[in-house]
């Protein structure tokens, strides 16, 4: 479903495009640089604060594009490493960011990394069975602006932790993983768009090496992706070693089996030169199972990846439980045995993956407990 803002979000802007607009009324072309210099490094949240800038323009800016296509609702600290921004659409849609800390011993706060896990769309139109975020369908996509201002907002929250970063105009967050809401390559044009802005000089700078995306096995964007220059990090939620195990909680195996998937992953591993992750949700009964091991095994192997395993988050509403520890351990020895770099994850990977994984059930809930629908 397409929606179109009132006014578009200054995010979305590159140099050239807001070049364009500036001639177009008459301002000097080379404003953009200044007005993009001040939402990115500054994280400017209006034109008022543009002191370089004429008034003139600055009232053309505030009445043109929308400063604020999202807005920090609320923040909450789900764990000692999980923080959540709970974001609102100028549509009243909800998303929600949130900064993952990996502590480290003896270092500040400032000094701990922090991953970003960002959102694509509003729902998910995949349907995968475990999934909290496809529980209720798929709203819409995000424009790039959003995805940028999503990340902007964090910058603004985090930017008083690390406020040398800030001083520089530098991201104050050191990964980000497109593991939110929504699936990636479904809104694959913006996404890209919103990252190039974030990996540009003019944007935050920052590398794209550090930014990993999802995805649930889309095999054509795979290899649109391999050809892209910019060098993101790929990962890949496999989730069954066989096209019958996948095909039972991943409808999208039916589209893409392994037969197509498996050489597109390969296809990127090749073009990249680097390791892909293989996530692989470990679901009791449903694909723990000996011969599904031994299986991920293979594909490990020959695909030179670095397997994840993410003990299942129960999911209110859905059956599936997570297998016992003994279980688990043992689905990850046998990856392990054969010289298979695997992590599974423990307690703190639970919550990083509640957070990751479940944002749409958790973000009604908020927003039943926070605030009213918009109107
Ligand atoms: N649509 C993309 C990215 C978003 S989902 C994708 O599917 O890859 C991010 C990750 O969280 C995926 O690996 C997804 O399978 C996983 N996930 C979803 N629900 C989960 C749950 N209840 N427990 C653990 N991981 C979950
Ligand atoms: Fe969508 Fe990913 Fe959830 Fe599947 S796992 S429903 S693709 S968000």
């Amino acid at each position: 479903m397409a929606w179109t803002p009132e006014k578009p979000p200054i995010h979305g802007e590159t140099p050239d495009t807001l070049a364009a607009r500036l001639a177009e009324v008459g301002h000097p072309r080379y404003r953009a640089g200044q007005i993009l210099d001040w939402v990115f490094k500054r994280r400017a949240e209006s034109p008022a604060v543009m002191t370089n800038l004429p008034a003139a323009l600055r009232d053309w800016l505030a009445a043109t594009f929308d400063f604020e296509p999202t807005t920090v609702l609320g923040k909450r600290v789900a764990t000692d490493v999980t923080q959540k921004l709970l974001q609102r659409l100028r549509d009243g849609s909800l998303i929600e960011t949130v900064i993952i800390r990996a502590p480290m011993e003896g270092v500040g706060q400032d000094k701990s990394r922090r991953t970003i896990c960002i959102s694509t769309q509003v729902g998910c139109a995949f349907g995968c069975r475990f999934c909290a975020s496809g529980l209720e369908g798929f709203k819409r996509n995000l424009s790039v602006g959003e995805i940028v201002c999503q990340l902007i907002q964090v910058c603004r929250v985090e930017d008083a932790v690390s406020p040398d970063r800030a001083a520089q105009g530098l991201a104050s967050f050191d990964n980000i993983v497109v593991m939110g809401m929504g699936e990636p390559m479904a809104n694959y044009d913006n996404l890209l768009a919103a990252l190039r802005a974030v990996n540009a000089p003019w944007g935050l700078g920052f590398g794209a090496r550090r930014i990993t995306v999802s995805t649930s096995g889309v095999v054509p964007k795979i290899l649109q992706l391999a050809d892209e220059p910019l060098g993101l990090r790929l990962a890949i939620s496999l989730h069954g070693a066989t096209d019958e195990v996948r095909e039972r909680i991943m409808p999208v195996n039916r589209k893409w089996p392994l037969a197509e998937l498996l050489p597109a992953c390969k296809a990127f591993a090749r073009k990249h030169g680097r390791m892909l992750t293989l996530e692989y949700i470990l679901i009791e009964e449903v694909n723990d199972g000996l011969d599904q091991a031994e299986r991920l095994r293979e594909i490990a192997r020959d695909l030179h990846a670095h397997v994840n395993l993410i003990p299942y988050n129960t999911v209110e509403g859905l059956p599936w439980r997570r297998p016992s520890l003994t279980r688990q351990n043992r689905f990850a020895d046998i990856l392990r045995d054969a010289g298979v770099s695997v992590t599974l994850r423990r307690e703190k990977g639970h919550d990083i993956e509640a957070a990751c994984g479940q944002l749409r059930l958790q973000t009604e809930k908020a927003l039943r407990l926070d605030a009213p629908p918009a109107a």
